[in-house]
């Protein structure tokens, strides 16, 4: 495939970075995903958004704006073959040759695009949704988990505790029991006609899909939402559970620590509300 690196298109296998990258040496930068399917994206404007936020907290500068990486990101869909791609985006803070931990002041960032293929999402084939399986776990990552870090140990571990025991990923809860998100993704919880999910704050990442499915769900009024504390008790007790992502959109949790979620199928409120996202997703 072809990536982006630096002002210029490249094929990825040719693709190289300085080893005194900051994001290699620390974790230096931020990251998107975005979702593209037969060349339209999913998301483009708050996926944007979510990157200059991220930029603004870590003060790096790019000089770019929102027309600019709508082109690239453009430019590189158009020099990989038609398909359903996450496009990849990382900003690192570039490389230094001092592995001094401050910000250094004479450095240019690194600007990384790839596309990577992702599978046929469910909103495009509801009926063959296989469901997933989760564990829970006490969130034990940092006190910045809005910022879409490239600093991802903390989610990796978390989301291996998930494959360790079979499962796709960790549902985590603070030390209050009250629910933060997955390991790479949001939560929902349906009980009834409410929809629920955990208020913003530095513990979550503000995910797309989420923000885009709150905005729908509003707009239809159909179901009562609420943004604010889940329990773990209330989790398991749900009629249903979702996670959300760019690259999973809406998917319905059908185990969680080995329990049924419901009855253990893909909920009625879950296959109403992937109808509506599937119709206005590419809206935003
Ligand atoms: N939370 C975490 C920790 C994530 O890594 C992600 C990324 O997929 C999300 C939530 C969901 O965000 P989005 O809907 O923007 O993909």
């Amino acid at each position: 495939s072809v990536a982006f690196l630096n002002g210029e298109f490249v094929k990825l296998s040719e693709a190289r970075i300085s080893p005194l990258d900051r994001g290699f040496l620390f974790g230096d930068g931020v990251y998107e995903v975005i979702p593209a399917y037969a060349g339209k994206t999913v998301g483009l404007r708050p996926h944007l958004a979510r990157l200059n936020n991220g930029l603004a907290a870590l003060e790096i500068t790019t000089g770019w704006d929102d027309a600019h990486w709508q082109q690239t990101i453009d430019g590189l869909l158009a020099q990989n073959p038609v398909g359903n791609w996450g496009v990849y985006i990382q900003v690192s803070r570039g490389a230094d040759v001092t592995r001094f931990h401050a910000y250094p002041k004479d450095v240019s960032p690194t600007i990384f695009m790839f596309v990577f293929p992702i599978a046929t999402p469910p909103s495009e084939s509801p009926q063959t949704v296989k469901g997933l399986k989760v564990v829970s776990a006490e969130d034990l990552r940092w006190q910045r988990c809005h910022i879409k870090s490239t600093s991802l140990l903390g989610n990796v571990m978390h989301f291996q505790q998930a494959v360790t025991q079979g499962g796709n990923d960790t549902l985590l809860y603070d030390n209050q029991g009250n629910l933060t998100e997955f390991s790479s993704a949001n939560v929902f919880v349906v009980q009834g006609n409410v929809i629920s999910t955990p208020a913003l704050d530095n513990h979550i990442l503000p995910g797309i899909t989420r923000l885009m499915l709150l905005d729908m769900l509003r707009k239809q009024n159909k179901y009562q939402v609420v943004e604010g504390a889940i329990g773990l008790q209330q989790a398991r007790a749900a009629d249903e559970i979702w996670l959300t992502s760019s690259s999973k959109e809406v998917s319905p949790v059908l185990k969680l620590d080995g329990r049924n979620v419901g009855d253990g199928l893909p909920g009625k409120v879950w296959q109403d509300v992937i109808a509506l996202y599937g119709q206005q997703k590419y809206d935003y």
